[in-house]
């Protein structure tokens, strides 16, 4: 038993917790609609004779990118559709954040609450120290025989 280190685990284990518990609030605060995908602007050229796209001044094509079953799939966003698909796809980008956030605090809780016991366990055997049992009380100590 090493009373420090229990200590130290048990409060990690509740801040982290409550920690985790602050974020998942704010989580479940977000309302959507969100769009899983990305949001990205291409430089195009449109192919036409003396355009300024084919002196280097290129037009913004605005796309978004979602998986479909596995594969990748680009759709034209027209422009007045932009700050909306651009917003939805952003609240999903934080949503995501916020749920790698939580993998890794749940994974804190339980490595503090894994310490925790490290700390709190005895071993398995009683061991002899200076010709004595430890602390094991002797009701503890008798071997129990499985009842037939
Ligand atoms: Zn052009």
């Amino acid at each position: 038993m090493n009373n420090d280190k229990a200590s130290r685990s048990r409060k990690k284990v509740l801040d982290s917790a409550q920690t985790f518990l602050g974020l998942a609030r704010q989580t479940i605060a977000e309302r959507g609609p969100v769009l899983r995908g990305a949001f990205q602007l291409r430089g195009t050229r449109c192919g036409k004779d003396g355009c300024k796209c084919n002196q280097g001044e290129l037009h913004t094509t605005a796309v978004l990118i979602v998986s479909e079953a596995g594969k990748r799939r680009s759709y034209y966003v027209r422009p007045p559709d932009r700050p909306e698909v651009q917003r939805r796809v952003e609240r999903y980008l934080r949503f995501r954040a916020k749920r790698a956030e939580l993998s890794k605090l749940s994974e804190q809780v339980l490595g503090a609450t894994d310490d925790l016991l490290d700390a709190i366990a005895e071993p398995h055997r009683p061991q002899r120290q200076r010709g004595a049992l430890t602390s094991i009380p002797a009701a503890q100590r008798r071997r129990v025989r499985p009842k037939r």
